[in-house]
């Protein structure tokens, strides 16, 4: 009886050894990284949520997938084309310069085997500055320390355009840092710097910690004729508006006028069209699950989410769209 027992649970344990056989599931499995942003951005729990969706369906797809911290857009971008990262997050206006070999891309050229996988949440050009600088426009800027972003940041570019519009050089009439957008509140709280520009979707939590600390703040409005120009000049700003309801600690009582671009999902054409097929289906198929894990997520559709593209559609991507009858 004793020995009939010990076989039985031999051969159990067999059997439960041979379908969790780590060395069958490890050669099914497909491991993808995707680059985001600072922590306390929207990037990083924007991946964190994508691939807890993908993560929890692991035996059904076969994809494990991990997010990276990363110094932003443009970082995302270049480390998918280097074939570092499989996925990144990126301003739909990064996307679009990568695209046709502008910015950060006119010496490489147009970057051809960039692809859209599709679109996210707005971002904001957010302006945020200490009450007891006195700067209450952008002209106000002239002379003080600002942080306009890393290299590597979507925000930089966004600086130097709004700077610009305004006829202010950031490397002229500015004290121009270039600090990580998560190092920045801390520099204002302590500071060492007047403002900072960071181009983020709301709420995010590096523009909390600046609105929470013994430091006044305010956000900056970013409009008037030399943004209408700006936004008449490049196709992929648009008037957006940060919602002030988010933010209890800063000065301003009303929601700030401002420009915005999209946070945008890429990939490399180098990616296999059955992961990226996964992704999309997961996301698209579970839209509304997807929309609890981040307030940012409110306005997005599964329309709207093919929209602020420039890149051309990742194959998965596509074959998902067309089988949905959101792409022609
Ligand atoms: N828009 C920023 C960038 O491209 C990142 C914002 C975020 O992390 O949410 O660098």
């Amino acid at each position: 009886m004793k020995r009939t027992g010990m076989l039985l649970a031999l051969f159990l344990m067999a059997t439960v050894f041979t379908a969790m056989n780590p060395v069958a599931s490890q050669a099914k499995t497909v491991f993808v990284t995707i680059g985001t942003g600072g922590i306390t951005g929207v990037y990083y729990p924007t991946g964190g949520a994508i691939c807890k969706m993908i993560n929890d369906k692991r035996d059904q797809y076969g994809i494990r997938c991990t997010v990276e911290a990363t110094g932003g857009s443009v970082f995302n971008i270049n480390a998918v084309l280097a074939g570092d990262l499989e996925f990144g997050i990126a301003q739909s206006d990064r996307q679009y310069q990568a695209v046709k070999g502008e910015a950060e891309w006119k010496d490489k050229g147009p970057q051809k085997d960039l692809r859209a996988v599709f679109s996210l949440h707005p971002e904001a050009v957010t302006l945020v500055a200490a009450e007891d600088a006195g700067i209450k426009t952008i002209a106000d800027l002239k002379g003080k320390r600002v942080n306009i972003g890393n290299p590597g940041s979507g925000q930089l570019q966004n600086s130097i355009d709004v700077l610009e519009a305004f006829g202010i050089s950031w490397e002229k009439d500015i004290k121009a840092e270039q600090a990580k957008a998560a190092e920045a509140p801390g520099l204002l709280q302590d500071g060492r710097i007047d403002a900072f520009f960071y181009t983020v979707g709301h709420p995010s939590g590096a523009i909390k910690e600046a609105t929470a600390g013994h430091r006044k703040v305010r956000f900056v409005p970013i409009e008037g004729p030399p943004i209408d120009a700006l936004i008449k000049k490049y196709p992929y700003y648009a008037k957006a508006m940060i919602p002030i309801a988010m933010y209890e600690g800063a000065a301003n009582k009303e929601n700030v006028p401002t420009v915005g671009v999209k946070a945008t999902f890429v990939t490399s054409a180098k990616t296999p069209d059955d992961v990226v097929y996964a992704i999309v289906k997961e996301i698209f198929d579970n839209l509304d699950s997807f929309k609890t894990l981040h307030p940012a997520y409110e306005v997005l559709t599964t329309s709207n989410m093919l929209e602020g593209l420039s890149a051309p559609f990742h194959p998965g991507a596509e074959k998902y769209f067309k089988e949905k009858g959101l792409l022609k």
